[in-house]
């Protein structure tokens, strides 16, 4: 016998830019090829698109993932012979043809974060192999081609909201700052009694005056007085200003006095699930070119938001160390939370904690020119690093 099948099943995944985020994270086989049943756990919620048979004789299940991250490998079971996982790829090497027969994706139970995705694979005939193998070579290379195509406009969409880019000249890089609270929410209160508020509207002004004296950037303010604005206003602002990078500034209030220093946050892996449910309430949608394939809607969607999660961690791990150099930073100082100011699915965002008010040396330090100075010199030198490197990226593609 030489001529087995392949299978091949796409699973409309996530992208990632960074290795440590894996889509499949466990795979288990079982079973004896009437059927082989063939789970895999994932990070991530998917889409699983269709089931083809490839005809290159070669004895292979291949599932292609849009991006995964890293490299497994594994035995198998019951005709499966064995696994391995290539950043988006997954196969499957067989030693009888066989087919998958049974598809279904089930999503956490319980405390488990994981999804899973079951297959189950029956031995058939080779006959029926080179049928389906002629039927689905061609769609699936069109299929990859999407893929390809979906990756890059991914990476395009982030950061890019919906607003229309003036096709003239050098173009600005769009920066929203969000001073925290305002009007009737005064926020945390300083020990020396300054109010939160206060400290963040100053700071944002200083950190706005900064960026425009470098020419390379439109900074808009969610508020430059001191007014009371919603939190799901400062993001649809954002977002309608066409926003590549938010900065939300806050300063922290603790039980302890002696707990001090900065600190960084990006949304946390709770705080992502509410972006669905606060995207379609406020109608947050991610501006997908017409004609884009409806079954691909749903793959681009998932990939900006996940191009956005990695840049908005990006844009963090390239604060911390300005931070630090500028001032005192809290430990753990890169963190994640559910704050609803970091829930735009496109825009990557942060929100910065600049110091603690409950601790007198920080309230000082943040309520003066020089602190403030320094703080906000800090959060511009890491905007210029940011988009440097997404320049650079831009242009090697
Ligand atoms: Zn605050």
């Amino acid at each position: 016998m030489t001529k087995f099948l392949s299978i091949l099943l796409i699973i409309l995944g996530f992208t990632s830019l960074s290795p440590a985020i894996a889509d499949v994270t466990q795979v288990r086989i079982v079973g004896d090829g009437a059927p082989t049943r063939i789970t895999l756990w994932t990070d991530t919620a998917e889409s699983a698109d269709g089931l083809l048979t490839e005809g290159n004789g070669e004895r292979k299940v291949v599932l292609l993932l849009a991006q995964n991250g890293y490299s497994a490998a594994g035995e198998g079971n019951g005709g499966v012979e064995s696994w391995s996982l290539e950043p988006g790829r997954l196969e499957f090497t067989l030693d009888r043809p066989m087919a998958v027969t049974r598809m279904l994706r089930l999503p956490p139970t319980g405390k488990e974060r994981a999804y899973r995705v079951i297959l189950d694979l029956d031995t058939i005939s080779p006959t029926r192999y080179t049928v389906a193998a002629r039927r689905d070579t061609k769609k699936l290379a069109k299929l990859e081609t999407q893929f390809a195509e979906a990756r890059a406009d991914a990476k395009k969409l982030a950061g890019a909201a919906t607003a229309t880019r003036k096709a003239t000249g050098p173009r600005k890089h769009v920066i929203v700052i969000d001073a925290g609270h305002g009007g009737k929410d005064p926020g945390a209160l300083a020990v020396n009694g300054g109010k939160e508020r206060d400290i963040t509207l100053k700071a944002a002004l200083a950190l706005r005056d900064i960026l425009e004296q470098t020419g390379k950037y439109e900074v808009r303010l969610t508020r430059d007085t001191d007014v009371f604005v919603e939190h799901e206003d400062r993001v649809t602002m954002a977002r309608n200003w066409g926003a590549e990078l938010f900065i939300s500034l806050h300063a922290d209030a603790a039980g302890s006095a002696s707990v001090a220093g900065a600190s960084v946050y990006t949304i946390s892996a709770r705080g992502e699930t509410r972006i669905d449910r606060e995207s379609s309430r406020n109608d947050w949608k991610i501006a997908i070119e017409d004609g884009t394939p409806g079954q691909l809607n749903g793959l681009l969607e998932d990939l900006v938001k996940r191009e956005t999660k990695t840049r908005s961690a990006e844009f963090a791990e390239l604060l911390l160390p300005e931070l630090a150099a500028a001032g005192p930073v809290l430990r753990n100082t890169h963190r994640n939370a559910g704050y609803y100011v970091l829930l735009a699915p496109d825009v990557p965002a942060v929100l910065v904690e600049l110091g603690f008010v409950t601790n007198a040396d920080d309230a000082k330090r943040l309520q003066s020119e020089k602190g403030r100075k320094a703080a906000v010199t800090a959060i511009a030198s890491a905007i210029d690093a940011y988009f440097d490197q997404q320049d650079l990226r831009l242009a090697s593609n």
